[in-house]
C-alpha cells in the first residue's frame, strides 16, 4: 500500500490535536474545523502545532539507530513487545516511534492491525514513513494532545519514550493494551561507565508506574542478556540516545578499541490496561 492509501485506513482512527474533531485525508489531513495538516514528500503527516521545546533525535541519531537496530541486538525486545500485543484488529501506535522498528516487528506478526508511527523528530517520520507497508507515519509532540481519537488504539507502544499518562489513557482503547520498555540500572552499564553516557535513574518502574497511575499494571517482564558490540556498533548505540547532545562522536571514536565489547542489555517489558 501506497502512503496515502494506508494513511486513508488509518485516519478513521485520528482526531485533530487542536479540536479533537474527526480527520479526513485531503491534500494531508484537515479536521470538521478546516485544522489542516500537511504531507510532507516524504510521506509523514506534520502535527507539530506551534514550536515544541522537546528536541527530536537528529537525521545522524536516526541514521545510528537505525543500523544499530538493523545488527538485530535488540530483537528479543522487539519479540517481546510483539508477543504482549493481543489486539486482534484496529491501531496499534508507537509514541516516539524512532526509525518504527519495533512498530514493524508488530505489524509483521499481527496482518490484522495498521499501525501510525508518532515521532517528535521529522528525521524519524521521514524513517517510520518507510518502516512498513501497512503503517503510517506523522510529526507529533508527545507532550500535547495526541492526533488520535479517544479509545482508538487497540495497542500502544512506547519503547524507551516518554510516557504522557494521561494522553495514553485517553487513546487506549476499553480493551486495548500499552506495552512499556524501560532500561533497567544494568542496561548499558559497561558503556556508560567507559564513555560518559547518561546515568539511568534508579527508581524508572516506580516512576513508569506513578506516571502511568491512570493504567492498570497487567504484567511487567524482565530481560536481561549481553551482546557482543563491535566499534561502529558501540558508536551507533551510544549516538543513537540522548547522549549524542552531549559527547563528541570523534572524541568517543578514539576512545573505542578494536576489539567487540560485551555489554549488558537490561529492560523490563510492562504491560498496561485501562482501569
Ligand atoms: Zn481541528
Amino acid at each position: 500500500m501506497s502512503a496515502p492509501s494506508i494513511l486513508g485506513e488509518v485516519c478513521s482512527y485520528l482526531a485533530c490535536p487542536i479540536c479533537g474533531t474527526d480527520l479526513i485525508l485531503r491534500d494531508g489531513v484537515v479536521c470538521e474545523n478546516a485544522h489542516a495538516f500537511d504531507m510532507a514528500r516524504q510521506g509523514y503527516v506534520s502535527f507539530l502545532v506551534g514550536r515544541s521545546p522537546h528536541t527530536g533525535d537528529t537525521a545522524a541519531m536516526v541514521e545510528s539507530r537505525g543500523s544499530f537496530l538493523g545488527a538485530g541486538h535488540y530483537d528479543a525486545i522487539a519479540t517481546a513487545v510483539s508477543q504482549a500485543v493481543s489486539a486482534s484488529a484496529g491501531l496499534v501506535v508507537d509514541i516516539a516511534a524512532g526509525t518504527g522498528f519495533y512498530l514493524a516487528r508488530v505489524l509483521d506478526d499481527h496482518p490484522e492491525l495498521v499501525g501510525l508511527a508518532l515521532d517528535v523528530s521529522t528525521a524519524a517520520a521521514k524513517r517510520a514513513a518507510k518502516a512498513h507497508e501497512r503503517a503510517a507515519a506523522a510529526t507529533a509532540d508527545a507532550w500535547k494532545r495526541m492526533p488520535v481519537g479517544d479509545g482508538q488504539a487497540s495497542a500502544i507502544l512506547s519503547i524507551f519514550g516518554p510516557r504522557n499518562g494521561d494522553e495514553v489513557s485517553r487513546i487506549l482503547a476499553p480493551d486495548g493494551v500499552a506495552i512499556v520498555v524501560t532500561p533497567m540500572p544494568d542496561h548499558l552499564r559497561e558503556l556508560r561507565d567507559r564513555f560518559g553516557m547518561l546515568a539511568i535513574q534508579d527508581d524508572k518502574d516506580a516512576r513508569l508506574d506513578t506516571q502511568l497511575a491512570t493504567l492498570r499494571l497487567l504484567g511487567r517482564e524482565r530481560l536481561e542478556y549481553a551482546v557482543s558490540l563491535g566499534p561502529a556498533e558501540v558508536l551507533d548505540e551510544i549516538f543513537m540516545g540522548p547522549s549524542a547532545f552531549h559527547l563528541d562522536r570523534s572524541d568517543v571514536a578514539k576512545r573505542v578499541g578494536p576489539e567487540p565489547l560485551a555489554v549488558t542489555v537490561s529492560v523490563t517489558v510492562s504491560a498496561f490496561a485501562r482501569s
